[in-house]
């Protein structure tokens, strides 16, 4: 069988997406359907100059942790380099829920570049829906304590795509206000002076 060409890589993922996620929608109030959260993450991707197979694993990206499809199976129809994109950005759901975010903070710097960058478009697409869609009964402070978290991830993925972590960075300062600061980037250093 030939090699599948980049267009064909790219295009089967998204028919593979969108006939597995079928039937879930976003949680958001407008209860999107799932795969206008995939389209974003793999346009997001296509943007930033992604590679086909990152762009697929774009599309990919939730096939294991919401639809149980397998690792094996993403070898299968796509190839390695696919499936072990996914797979860098699957939580392991047998882990309590505050484990597994945990986790993804501690493990997002020692991701490749490229599973960094799709945890980043990810990550920006959610914040997207939280602006435009936040999820019905979600408090202020949830969606405050989402940012936050949000924010600890793209911490420890931002070196792999600069502007996708400026991207992230316009979103986070378009949250509401609470209390806490940004840690990183260009804030001022107040200990800077030249002065003396
Ligand atoms: P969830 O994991 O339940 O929901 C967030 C996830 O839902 C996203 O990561 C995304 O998944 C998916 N999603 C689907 N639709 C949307 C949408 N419209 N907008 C954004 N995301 C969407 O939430 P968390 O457990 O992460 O809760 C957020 C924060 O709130 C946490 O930090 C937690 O500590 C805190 N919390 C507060 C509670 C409270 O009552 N105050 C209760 C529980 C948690 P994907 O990444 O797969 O695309
Ligand atoms: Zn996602």
């Amino acid at each position: 069988m030939n090699r599948p060409t980049e267009i064909q890589v790219v295009t089967r993922a998204a028919d593979f997406a969108a006939r597995r996620h079928t039937h879930q929608r976003r949680k958001g109030e407008a209860a999107e359907p799932y795969v206008n959260h995939l389209a974003h993450v793999a346009a997001l991707l296509a943007d930033a100059g992604a590679d086909a197979n990152l762009v697929a694993a774009g599309y990919l990206h939730d096939t294991i942790e919401d639809q149980e499809v397998t690792h094996a199976e993403l070898i299968e129809a796509f190839n390695l380099d696919v499936a072990d994109l996914v797979a860098h950005v699957t939580d392991d759901k047998r882990l309590p829920k505050d484990r597994r975010k945990r986790l993804q903070v501690e493990h997002a710097p020692h991701l490749p570049p490229r599973a960094q960058m799709l945890k980043m478009a990810d990550k920006i697409s959610n914040l997207t829906a939280l602006l435009a869609s936040p999820p019905a009964g979600w408090s202020t402070q949830r969606r405050a304590e989402y940012f936050e978290w949000a924010r600890e991830v793209v911490e420890g993925c931002r070196t792999a795509h600069a502007g996708l972590a400026g991207m992230f960075d316009d979103l986070y300062d378009k949250r509401e206000h609470g209390s806490s600061a940004r840690s990183h980037g260009s804030t001022i250093d107040s200990h800077a002076s030249d002065a003396d």
